[in-house]
C-alpha cells in the first residue's frame, strides 16, 4: 500500500509532565496519531525509534535515526518519511540524513514546541503538515526538508532560531522554501544540494568534532584541551565574520599543523565567514589553516565536518570538501602527510 511512514524519535512533541513538572518524552508514535487534528488523505504507518528528548541524542543516535530512514526507503511503496523529533538539535540530525540523501523521495522532519499534554499543542497540526509534504509530488527531488508552524524549510541552512515560539525554525540567509496550509502545500524555491556522501559518512562513534565558541578575552585553553583530548575536527565560532584573537589564531595554527581540521564559523545568526581581519581575525584564521563554513552555523557545520572525517578521514581532503559544500575557499595549508598518519 502507498503510504508515508513517520517515525517517531521522542522530543516535546512526545513529551508529558512527570510527578516533578518536567516534560519528558514518552508517547510513542501510536499516541501522535491519535491526536492528528484532521483525517489525512493519505495513509501512514508509524514506526517508533527512540524515545528521547533530542537535547540527548548522540551523534551515533542521529546516524541509527538516518539508517531507519534509509531502511524505510528500501520499500518502493512508501511515498515519504516523515521524522517526528525534538526542536533542539532537529537541525543537527535533518542535515546529517540531508549529507546521505540520495532518493527523490521527500524525507520531512517535524515537531512541537508545546508539549503534548498542554490543550494548544502545536505538535499535531505540524505533524499533519508534515504528513501532506511527504505525500506531495512537488516536494521530490527537494531533499530533506523540515515543516514547522506553517512553513517548509531545506535542512541545509535551517536553525532554531526561537525557544518558545511556535515558529521555532527559520533560514536566515535563504528563508523558507515554501509553506503548507490546510493539506495544501506551496513550493516556490528550491534548495542548493551537494552529491550524497556514502553512508560510512554515519559512522560517527569514534569521530571527535568539539565546537568551540570565541569570546573577547578566550585564550588558547579550550582548543589546546579538545586537541589534547583526541578532537579530530574543531568548529570555532568567531565573532563577527568568524574573528578572533592572536593567541586563538596560534593556536588554530598548532591544530591545523597536527592534522586537526579546523572549521571557522561564527556566533552571528546570519551572512558568510569572510576573511577580512588581521591581528587574529579571520583573514589570519584562514592563513593559520582553518576552512571557513560560509553560511553554515556550528551546529551544522559540526556534523558536516565528522561526515567528512567519517568518509574520507584525511584532512587535507576533508578540508577540501568542507569548503567545497561550504561554497568557500580553502588555502590546503594541511601537510598532504599527515593523512597516513590519521587515518
Ligand atoms: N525543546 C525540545 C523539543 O522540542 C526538546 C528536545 O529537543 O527534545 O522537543
Amino acid at each position: 500500500m502507498r503510504r508515508v511512514v513517520i517515525i517517531s524519535t521522542g522530543g516535546t512533541i512526545a513529551s508529558r509532565r512527570d510527578e516533578r513538572g518536567a516534560s519528558v518524552a514518552s508517547d510513542g508514535v501510536t499516541a501522535l496519531l491519535e491526536r492528528l487534528p484532521v483525517a489525512l488523505e493519505v495513509p501512514v504507518e508509524g514506526r517508533d525509534v527512540c524515545c528521547l528528548g533530542s537535547y540527548l541524542l548522540t551523534p551515533g543516535d542521529m546516524a541509527g535515526i538516518v539508517r531507519e530512514i534509509h531502511r524505510t526507503l528500501a520499500d518502493d511503496s512508501v511515498l515519504g518519511v516523515v521524522v517526528t523529533h525534538g526542536t533542539d538539535t532537529m537541525e543537527e540530525t535533518a542535515y546529517l540524513a540531508e549529507l546521505v540523501h540520495s532518493d527523490p523521495r521527500p524525507v520531512v522532519f517535524t515537531g512541537a514546541q508545546r508539549a503534548a499534554d498542554v490543550p494548544d499543542t502545536d505538535g499535531p497540526r505540524n505533524l499533519a503538515d508534515a504528513v501532506a509534504v511527504a505525500a506531495d509530488p512537488a516536494a521530490r527531488d527537494l531533499g530533506v526538508l523540515i515543516t514547522f508552524d506553517g512553513a517548509v524549510f531545506a535542512a541545509r541552512g535551517t536553525r532554531k532560531t526561537h525557544t518558545g515560539a511556535p515558529a521555532a525554525f527559520s533560514a536566515p540567509d535563504t528563508g523558507p522554501l515554501g509553506g503548507v496550509r490546510d493539506g495544501v502545500v506551496s513550493l516556490g524555491a528550491r534548495p542548493v544540494r551537494f552529491p550524497p556522501l556514502d553512508m560510512a559518512a554515519l559512522d560517527l562513534d569514534d569521530i571527535r568534532v568539539d565546537a568551540v565558541t570565541y569570546y573577547p578575552g578566550a585564550d588558547a585553553t579550550v582548543l589546546d584541551a579538545v586537541h589534547a583530548a583526541g578532537a579530530r575536527g574543531v568548529v570555532l565560532a568567531g565573532t563577527g565574520a568568524g574573528n578572533a584573537n592572536r593567541q586563538v589564531c596560534a593556536a588554530v595554527e598548532r591544530l591545523t599543523a597536527a592534522g586537526v581540521v579546523v572549521a571557522l564559523s561564527t556566533r552571528v545568526a546570519a551572512g558568510p565567514v569572510a576573511a577580512i581581519y588581521g591581528n587574529g581575525g579571520g583573514l589570519d584564521l584562514l592563513a593559520a589553516g582553518a576552512v571557513p563554513t560560509g553560511v553554515l552555523r556550528p551546529s551544522q557545520a559540526r556534523i558536516l565536518l565528522a561526515a567528512l572525517l567519517a568518509q574520507y578521514r584525511d584532512p587535507v581532503r576533508v578540508g577540501e570538501e568542507l569548503a567545497r559544500r561550504t561554497g568557500t575557499s580553502y588555502g590546503a595549508r594541511l601537510d598532504p602527510c599527515l593523512a597516513e598518519r590519521n587515518s
